[in-house]
C-alpha cells in the first residue's frame, strides 16, 4: 500500500513538472483567445453589424476572427491542455475546437484569436463567460509557432 501511494505522489509531481515544463517551452506560442458576439458592446461600429463577417460571408456559428496575415477560410483549431480549456470548450464552445477564419478587428492583432458566439449559442453573456484565455491552436493542421 506504501508503494502505490509513493507512486501516486510521483506520478502526480511528474504530471505538474511536465505541465510547467510545457508552458515553459511552448508558452511564446501561445495564443490569446478572447470571445465576442454582434452586440452593440462587442462591436462598437454600427457598420460592422450588418450580419456579416469581413469576410463577406453571413455570419455563422464556427466563423472566427484572426491577423489579417492569417487568409479568410483557414481552418483554425483550438488545442486545450488544461482542465479549464477543456471546460471551457465544453461550457461556451460545445466541444466545437475547429473553426474557419472570416473576420478581422481592431484590436485582433498577431497571436490573438477572437471566436464569434451567436445569439444562439448564448451570445454575449456567453463571451464574458469565455473570459480570456492562452491555448496554443493548430493553423490548416499544422501546430502554430
Ligand atoms: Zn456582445
Amino acid at each position: 500500500m506504501r508503494s502505490l501511494k509513493r507512486k501516486i505522489i510521483s506520478s502526480a509531481f511528474i504530471f505538474l513538472l511536465s505541465a510547467g515544463g510545457y508552458y515553459y517551452f511552448w508558452g511564446q506560442y501561445l495564443y490569446t483567445m478572447t470571445a465576442y458576439c454582434d452586440c452593440p458592446i462587442c462591436v462598437n461600429v454600427d457598420a460592422y453589424r450588418d450580419g456579416r463577417f469581413a469576410s463577406g460571408r453571413a455570419v455563422y456559428w464556427g466563423g472566427i476572427a484572426a491577423d489579417p496575415s492569417i487568409p479568410f477560410g483557414t481552418q483554425i483549431e483550438l488545442v486545450p491542455i488544461w482542465p479549464g480549456d477543456f471546460w471551457s470548450i465544453f461550457r461556451v464552445l460545445k466541444n466545437r475546437k475547429k473553426f474557419t477564419v472570416e473576420d478581422r478587428g481592431g484590436k485582433i492583432k498577431g497571436k490573438h484569436i477572437d471566436l464569434f458566439i451567436p445569439h444562439s449559442h448564448g451570445g454575449h453573456q456567453m463571451a464574458l463567460e469565455w473570459g480570456v484565455r492562452k491555448m496554443r491552436v493548430s493553423i490548416n493542421g499544422e501546430l502554430a509557432k
